[in-house]
């Protein structure tokens, strides 16, 4: 994976974020909570990334939870889109989103047509996700082109997923009506199908290797396709947030060389009415625990501090950019 040129990319946003969360350092913070208040994560499905990652940020903070209070629980959900929607609604406290589906909800775009959400903000971005196209080797799919006519699973509703699936189609010119069958499956259901033969192929947009790939490549015979062609070029090139990359060769059983695609980066966002205390306590430990968590998963095994400041469209939450000030990792 070209994770420099991806991290490259994200600088841009990360500068106009900074700028822009300079002027909103006013928002005050209220006192330390002195009893016990639950917050939520909103993360993925349980076979994703984003679950067992949450399970981790929660372990950090709960660790410490006779300095602040705070009680973490994670909540499996449908992924970006509905995490975005739970926090502005106040329903979560902090949830995973991909860059693409944080910028699309700043601006009003895609999923968030009509409903823009000036109030959302960034914690820290922390690993690549790549928009991954896995089919059955007997549907032939070589490159994401091939799913016209084919049963094809474009995303849960509730996914970042499904809005970066639907701007390829879009990108690469094909219709919802030009595939034989557009599904919405969850997560945890998108590999059992397409080895139940119930689909030819689905698309995840995830951090690698993870489970869900791991096991349509070892249920069946399945191989990764490419996500290519001058749309694809033309919708990176106009993205900041996007970038090219690869899925390695050789990572998933029936897929030997690496497979070109393009990828986001997976972050943590929050409303700006979540409390400032609350943000940093949540910041605070997954840094100050850096190198426990990128021991968790091999999807952030990789990451620096520096660059989880990278790659964020809406501006830093209070919170966060106190600990970055603290930590000097901000000026
Ligand atoms: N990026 C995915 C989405 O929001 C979720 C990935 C995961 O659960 O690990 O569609």
């Amino acid at each position: 994976m070209q994770s420099k040129t991806r991290f490259n990319l994200g600088l841009k946003a990360c500068v106009a974020a900074a700028l822009l969360a300079g002027g909103l350092a006013g928002v005050s913070a209220p006192a330390v909570a002195q009893q016990s208040k639950f917050i939520t994560v909103g993360t993925g499905g349980i076979v994703g990334v984003y679950y067992p990652l949450g399970g981790a940020i929660c372990r950090f903070v709960n660790a410490n939870r006779k300095d602040h209070g705070l009680r973490c629980t994670v909540e499996s959900t449908g992924g970006s889109v509905f995490n975005i929607n739970a926090v502005m609604a106040g329903d979560m406290d902090i949830g995973f989103a991909q860059s693409d589906t944080q910028y699309y909800a700043m601006t009003g775009a895609n999923a968030f047509k009509d409903k823009p959400q000036p109030k959302l903000r960034a914690l820290f971005s922390v690993y690549p996700e790549l928009l991954t196209l896995v089919a059955r080797q007997d549907a032939n799919i070589k490159t994401f082109a091939d799913i016209k006519g084919k049963r094809v699973n474009i995303g849960d509703p509730g996914s970042g997923t499904r809005g970066t699936t639907e701007l390829v189609m879009a990108a690469l010119n094909i219709k919802k009506e030009d595939l034989k069958l557009a599904s919405e499956l969850k997560f945890v259901e998108m590999a059992p199908a397409l080895c139940d033969n119930k689909i030819d192929a689905f698309t995840f947009v995830a951090g690698h290797p993870n489970a869900i790939f791991q096991e349509a490549a070892t249920s069946c015979a399945s191989n990764i396709a490419t996500v290519v062609g001058p749309g694809v070029d033309k919708l990176v090139k106009d993205n900041p947030f996007y970038a090219k990359a690869n899925v390695p060769g050789k990572m998933y059983k029936g897929t030997d060389n690496a497979q070109a695609t393009f990828g986001v980066l997976a972050t943590i966002v929050a409303s700006a009415d979540l409390p400032e205390q609350t943000a940093y306590i949540i910041t605070k430990a997954v840094f100050d625990n850096l190198d426990d968590f990128k021991k968790l998963h091999p999807a952030v095994a990789n990451i620096t501090k520096e660059q989880m400041l990278e790659g964020n469209t809406v501006p830093f939450h209070p919170g966060a950019i106190k600990y970055f000030k603290e930590k000097g990792l901000m000026k």
